[in-house]
């Protein structure tokens, strides 16, 4: 029997709608890159919004037109998200950290129809516009005032088009499996693969996240978004805050440490979003300060494992940590690291073992590990496989892609992460590796984020990665790969004793190199694929 209940479709549109009636007021504060602070509320936006639409339909995007943004996190981008899909079109965020190559690559295999540009990155498309669709639309997102002297072709103005439309403009109806937003990810091998979320996905996902991180997602709370608006929706904080009532702080492009700590002084920001990497610049600035931002207390990190170290350094000035583990093609949030009640009563140190794995599954989100040969292992924090996911807000395929689609699901529809995890029998979860990144020595899997976690927590080490490098005799062996502190002495032989304090000898790495800096991905994690190019014959003369 079916129940008599309306079916409503659900559309992202509705969340900004709600907000602008119900938390009007919530501040929508950016850094820009014309320089200075920008201020607005969700009550403007949504009106602003509904000025881009009609915009939009102005210029000929139609429902199921791909329009993409090559922008930083600000105000504009915001509106974007939502004047884009509010038509029924796709709003394709571009990473403007990918190489030319796969920029070209994804613009032509989007078939995007427009391109909205932040300022700092309209050189990128000059050099590429041969490569891209003839009739593309290029929209400058700026005021007059700011428009650059270019040769990309017909160059229009955002503010322009925006003050040229009223308010009045109510938001169609369409199924609410409707495209809104679509999010490339790039494998290590291969062309980049679409992410293609829908309208249901995203509002479910909002409210996922709604429910799962109420410390930060509630009425009046400040958020700092520094993981970006063009990787995976900034983790789904666009739709989630305004849903909430929580207010943004975009960062614009300042998101070395001391600007990130300015800005989050200054704008009496809670909580902040963002890699690992980010927050080593951000501790370090805290440092120099002698003391954190004076709101500042929860931060999200997600994107890579956080080091157990970095957990205590916050954790120990009075700033929750919340380690969270998702991927693009999960609209991102998968599992998030809130102790309950109990655990967070325990000793510190236990209390920190706990926040190091990456927590427990959202509503929305199943959690499976399985053997080689596809078998179900058991949660008893021992078995180790690979994680595989099912969900709401999880992918069925890619974007146009069938060879990759035809890969992605196992037999039982279940998503592979190709990360490698156990799950404790309360459901924590405990990433230890990419499958790919795994350590086999002697026939003895090593996780490298075991051991890069040991060697964060040396003092003299500011950061680090760990790799596979072929040995005669063992097949592989472990590679520690270490940014030094300024003050570091470089003694390898007291590192290693270090990581022989929590790690089996075997474990221990038997050769240290000291760089400079790690090589990052677009995305900004650690890339092991450069790394392992790096040192891929066994010597360490790369
Ligand atoms: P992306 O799709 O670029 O967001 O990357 C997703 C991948 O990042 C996951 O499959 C993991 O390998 C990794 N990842 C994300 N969050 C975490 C975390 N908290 N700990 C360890 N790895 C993570």
């Amino acid at each position: 029997m079916q129940g008599l209940m309306m079916n409503r479709p659900m559309r992202v549109n509705d969340i900004l709608t709600f907000a602008a009636e119900v938390h009007g007021d919530s501040e929508v504060v950016s850094v820009t890159v014309e320089g200075g602070i920008h201020r607005t509320n969700y009550r403007a936006i949504d009106g602003r919004t509904r000025q881009l639409a009609k915009a939009l339909l102005k210029l000929g995007v139609k429902e199921g037109d791909r329009v993409a943004t090559l922008a930083w996190n600000g105000y504009r981008h915001f509106e974007l998200y939502y004047g884009i899909a509010g038509i029924g079109a796709v709003c394709h965020t571009i990473n403007p950290r990918l190489s030319a190559e796969q920029m070209i690559y994804i613009v032509n295999h989007a078939e995007d129809k427009a391109i909205f540009v932040d300022l700092t990155f309209i050189p990128i498309l000059n050099a590429l516009k041969e490569h891209l669709p003839a009739d593309l639309i290029y929209v400058a997102m700026t005021d007059r005032a700011h428009m650059p002297e270019t040769d990309l072709p017909n160059l229009l103005c955002y503010e322009e088009l925006v003050e040229a439309e009223d308010a009045d403009y109510d938001w169609p109806d369409f199924p609410e499996d409707t495209a809104c937003a679509l999010c490339y990810t790039s494998g290590t091998t291969g062309n980049p693969k679409g992410a293609l979320y829908s309208h249901r996905s995203t509002v479910l996902h909002a409210l996922m996240a709604g429910v799962s991180l109420q410390t930060s997602l509630s009425p009046g709370q400040r958020i700092l978004p520094v993981v970006p608006l063009f990787h995976v929706n900034a983790w789904g904080l666009p739709y989630a805050a305004p849903l909430t009532g929580a207010s943004l702080v975009f960062p614009g492009a300042a998101l070395d440490g001391p600007s990130v700590f300015k800005l989050m002084q200054d704008e009496e920001v809670f909580s902040a979003w963002g890699v690992p990497t980010v927050w080593l610049g951000l501790l370090a600035e805290i440092k120099a300060q002698g003391g954190k931002p004076s709101a500042f207390g929860e931060v999200i990190i997600g994107g890579s494992a956080a080091p157990r170290s970095m957990i205590e350094a916050f954790e120990g000035m009075d700033v929750s940590v919340c380690h969270a583990w998702g991927m693009t093609e999960m609209s991102p949030i998968g599992t998030v690291g809130l102790l309950n009640k109990t655990q967070d009563k325990l000793p510190q140190d236990e209390r920190l073992d706990l926040k190091a794995k990456q927590g427990r599954r959202v509503f929305g989100v199943d959690l499976k590990i399985v053997d080689e040969d596809g078998n179900r292992l058991p949660h008893d924090g021992e078995a180790q496989g690979e994680l595989f996911v099912r969900g709401n807000a999880i992918v069925s395929g890619y974007y146009n892609n069938e060879e990759a689609t035809k890969g992605a699901l196992d037999a039982e529809g279940w998503f592979g992460t190709g990360d490698v995890a156990k799950i404790d029998s309360d459901g924590m979860l405990t990433i230890t590796d990419r499958a790919k990144d795994l350590i086999k020595s002697g026939g003895e899997w090593i996780s490298s984020i075991d051991v890069e976690n040991m060697a964060m927590s040396h003092p003299e080490v500011a950061n680090c990665a760990v790799i596979a490098v072929p040995h005669p005799k063992w097949d592989e062996r472990p590679l520690l790969v270490v940014v030094p502190t300024p003050e570091s002495s470089k003694d390898v032989a007291a590192l290693q004793n270090h990581l022989s304090e929590n790690l089996a000898k075997w474990q221990v790495p038997d050769e240290v190199v000291f760089v400079e800096d790690l090589p990052m991905t677009a995305t900004g994690k650690v890339s092991k694929l450069t790394l392992r190019q790096r040192y891929a014959d066994g010597t360490l003369a790369g």
